[in-house]
C-alpha cells in the first residue's frame, strides 16, 4: 500500500490546480450570478488532456487512470465546482463512448469528445424515474434504418448548450434489459430543449429537459450497435461518476479551509484574532480531518476502479456518500467561521454552499449510495 503520488500524478495534480487558480477562481462568483456556462474555458481543459482523461490513447483519450481522474477533478474544483463537475460529465460520456461504442463509433466520436469540439451530456434521468432509473419510460422505435425517439429527459446538465447527447431509451420490454442507449446530436429534427432551470446553485451550467418528439436518429447511432446494453452503460458509466463527483466536494472543501484559517487571522472578536479561539482551532483541525478522510475513500475508490476490483461499485458508492456529506459539512462550516459576512456573496462561501448541496442528491442520491453499500454487504461481502 502505498500513500504517496508518483511525480507523474503530482505534476497532473499541479497543473489543474493551476489552471483551476488562473481560469476558474477569478470568475466563478460572476458565472454564478449571471447563470454562464463558460464553454470557451471549459474547452481550454481539452488542451490539458481533461477532455477524454481515462479513454485509453490507443483510441484518442489521454490514457491516464481513475485516480489521475479524481485527482484532476478535486484540483479543478477548487476553482469552481459547477464547472468541474460539468467537466466530470463530459468525461463520463467520453469513457463510455470509448468502451462500449464500436470501432467506427469511436473512430467518428472520439476525436470531437476528446477535443471538445463537441461538448457532451449524459441523459438518464426522467419526470418519473430518478432514482428509480430502470423505470424510465422514454422509447426508440426501429423504423427502416432509423430509430424513433419519444420521451422526456429531465434535469440534463448541460443540456441546450451541449451538442453530443447519451440518451438511454427503451427498444424493448419493461426493466434494464429493455433499455438501449443512444448518441443523438443538438441539431437532430425532434430534438428541443426546455427552459434553463432555475436552481439554487450549479448556476455556472445549464440543467434543463432534453425533449424527444419523433426523433429520428440513424441506426448506426445505437451505442454498441445492440440493444439491450444501456442499462449496464449507465451503470458503470456513474461508477467512475460517483467518484468524481466526490472528488468535485473535496476542492471546494479545501478552498473553504484555506479561507477560513486565512479569515482567522484576518478577524477580531473580544479584543483577539478568531484564530485564538479554541472551539474554531477544534472545528478547523475537524473539518481538515474529514477533507482528508473523503481524499483517503476517494482515491481508495478510484484506485479500486484502476484495478478492476469486484468492489470499486461499494467503494465508489462509499466514498460518493462520505466526500459529498463532509464537503458539504466543511463548507458550510467555513461559512460559519466567516459569521455574517460569509452569507455575504462577496466572500464566496455561500455559494459553495448552493454548489455542493446539489453533489448530495445526484449521481445517485446519497440514500441510493446506503441502498448499493447495503445491498452489497447484505449479499454476503465483508464490511
Ligand atoms: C442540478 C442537477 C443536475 C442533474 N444532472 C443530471 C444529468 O446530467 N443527467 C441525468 O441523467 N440526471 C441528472 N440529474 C438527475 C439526478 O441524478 C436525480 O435528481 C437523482 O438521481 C434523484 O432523482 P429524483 O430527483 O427523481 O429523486 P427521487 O428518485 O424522486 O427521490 C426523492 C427522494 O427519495 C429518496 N429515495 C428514492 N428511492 C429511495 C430508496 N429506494 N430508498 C431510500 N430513499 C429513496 C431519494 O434519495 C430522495 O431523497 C441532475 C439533477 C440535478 C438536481
Amino acid at each position: 500500500m502505498q500513500f504517496s503520488l508518483t511525480e507523474e500524478q503530482s505534476a497532473i495534480q499541479e497543473t489543474a490546480l493551476a489552471f483551476a487558480k488562473e481560469r476558474l477562481a477569478p470568475h466563478t462568483l460572476e458565472w454564478d450570478e449571471k447563470a454562464h456556462f463558460p464553454v470557451d474555458v471549459i474547452r481550454e481543459t481539452a488542451a490539458l488532456g481533461m477532455a477524454a482523461i481515462y479513454v485509453p490513447d490507443t483510441i484518442g483519450g489521454s490514457g491516464l487512470s481513475r485516480l489521475d481522474g479524481a485527482l484532476i477533478m478535486e484540483a479543478l474544483s477548487y476553482g469552481c465546482p459547477a464547472v468541474s463537475a460539468y467537466i466530470s460529465i463530459h468525461n463520463m460520456v467520453a469513457w463510455m463512448v470509448g468502451k462500449y461504442g464500436t470501432p467506427e463509433q469511436v473512430k467518428a466520436w472520439m476525436p470531437k469528445l476528446a477535443s471538445m469540439e463537441w461538448l457532451s451530456s449524459y441523459g438518464l434521468t426522467e419526470p418519473g424515474a430518478g432514482s428509480d432509473a430502470v423505470a424510465l419510460k422514454t422509447t426508440a422505435r426501429k423504423q427502416g434504418d432509423h430509430y424513433v425517439l419519444d420521451g422526456t429527459k429531465q434535469f440534463i446538465s448541460g443540456a441546450g448548450a451541449t451538442d453530443f447527447y447519451f440518451i438511454f431509451a427503451r427498444t424493448g420490454g419493461e426493466g434494464a434489459d429493455g433499455i438501449s442507449a443512444f448518441a443523438v446530436m443538438k441539431d437532430t429534427p425532434g430534438l428541443s430543449f426546455g427552459p434553463n432551470e432555475k436552481k439554487m446553485g450549479w448556476n455556472a451550467q445549464p440543467t434543463r429537459q432534453v425533449i424527444m418528439d419523433n426523433c429520428r436518429v440513424p441506426v448506426n447511432a445505437l451505442i454498441g450497435g445492440f440493444e439491450g446494453r444501456g442499462f449496464r452503460f449507465a451503470m458503470s458509466g456513474l461508477d467512475g461518476g460517483r467518484i468524481n463527483i466526490g472528488a468535485c466536494s473535496l476542492g471546494p472543501a479545501a478552498f473553504a479551509i484555506d479561507k477560513a484559517r486565512d479569515y482567522m487571522f484576518e478577524r477580531k472578536a473580544f479584543g483577539k484574532n478568531l484564530a485564538e479561539f479554541q472551539v474554531l482551532q477544534f472545528k478547523l483541525a475537524d473539518m481538515a480531518t474529514n477533507l482528508e478522510a473523503g481524499r483517503m475513500m476517494i482515491y481508495r475508490a478510484a484506485d479500486a476502479m484502476d484495478r478492476a476490483d469486484p468492489q470499486a461499485s461499494m467503494y465508489s458508492a462509499m466514498g460518493k456518500r462520505f466526500a459529498t456529506d463532509v464537503g458539504f459539512e466543511i463548507v458550510n462550516e467555513a461559512l460559519q467561521i466567516h459569521g455574517g459576512y460569509g452569507y455575504l456573496k462577496d466572500y464566496g462561501m455561500e455559494k459553495l454552499v448552493r454548489d455542493l448541496r446539489v453533489h448530495q442528491i445526484l449521481e445517485g442520491t446519497n440514500e441510493i449510495m446506503r441502498v448499493v453499500i447495503s445491498r452489497k454487504l447484505l449479499s454476503g461481502n465483508r464490511g
